[in-house]
């Protein structure tokens, strides 16, 4: 405390770019950083990719030694959740049941309860968390304001490759085949920002336009727009005020992709 404040990356690990991010603007903003590689058994479903998920704790550590990080949680569940527990939070309304919340039951309770923890535990004056999980950053800044807890959540912008792909250390499950394919959700919400930028004001303009480009190979699950600020839907692009994104999950050889990018407010 003595030092200044202290900004917190929350991770699961095997890190890239797109972590590193958050850490080098965590670095900027703050006297200490702390950040957090633990794989959250509470917000994985059934049949999920809990046990394979993949662990590279030594990797990590040294490209977070790199980045100047001054404290690292490293965890396994024994050692955030003490026996017999059985205290979780609960997210109500659309961000606890809708697109990624329908598609995986109790993941965002899971998210919530582990990020409660972590603040508590390092209580930063600011988190760290990526625009690549648009609706868990609308649930922290939720909980965090439902819970009064005093800190500012910072959300950063998605690191891609240089083809396009949203980085992620799911990536690593694509076939060569799959991972030829990958880069065409970003092409498309490219596409669907373009025809944005150009006057489309019809939301289920850009959205079909979205849904056309991404057939086979890809198993579409949803395409939507909606707002930064409150999860809200958006139909019209015809006010400075929104703060819209276009998201995109697709699977590709059972590997769930996730995508999103910002749009004009008026077009
Ligand atoms: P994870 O380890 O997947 O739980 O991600 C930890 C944090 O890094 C989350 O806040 C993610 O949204 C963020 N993140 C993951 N991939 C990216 C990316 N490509 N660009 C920006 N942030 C990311």
């Amino acid at each position: 405390a003595a030092k200044g404040t202290l900004g917190l990356v929350p991770t699961m690990g095997a890190l890239h770019e797109g972590h590193l991010s958050l850490v080098r603007r965590a670095r900027t903003e703050n006297a200490l950083v702390a950040a957090s590689i633990f794989v959250n058994p509470l917000q994985f479903g059934a049949g999920e990719d809990f046990d394979r998920y993949p662990r590279t704790e030594e990797e990590d550590l040294a490209m977070l030694e790199q980045e100047g990080v001054d404290l690292v949680l490293l965890g396994q569940a024994a050692d955030l959740y003490p026996d017999g527990f059985a205290t979780t939070l609960r997210i109500d309304g659309p961000l606890g049941a809708e697109l990624e919340a329908a598609r995986r039951p109790g993941h965002f309770d899971g998210v919530a309860t582990v990020v409660a923890k972590l603040l508590l535990m390092f209580r930063p004056a600011r988190a760290y968390f990526g625009w690549k999980d648009f609706q868990q950053c609308c649930v922290v800044r939720r909980l965090v304001a439902d819970l009064s807890l005093p800190v500012e959540v910072v959300c950063c912008e998605v690191v891609r490759e240089d083809d396009g792909l949203a980085l992620s250390s799911r990536n690593r499950y694509l076939s060569a085949a799959a991972r030829a394919q990958a880069p065409r959700i970003h092409a498309a919400l490219a596409e669907a920002r373009a025809a944005a930028e150009a006057g489309e004001r019809d939301v289920e303009r850009l959205v079909a336009l979205v849904v056309e480009r991404l057939g086979p190979p890809f198993e579409l699950e949803y395409v939507a727009v909606r707002d930064e600020r409150d999860f809200a839907p958006v139909d019209r692009l015809d006010d400075d005020g929104l703060r819209p994104r276009i998201l995109c999950v697709a699977g590709l050889e059972g590997v769930r992709l996730l995508d999103n990018l910002p749009l004009p407010g008026r077009a």
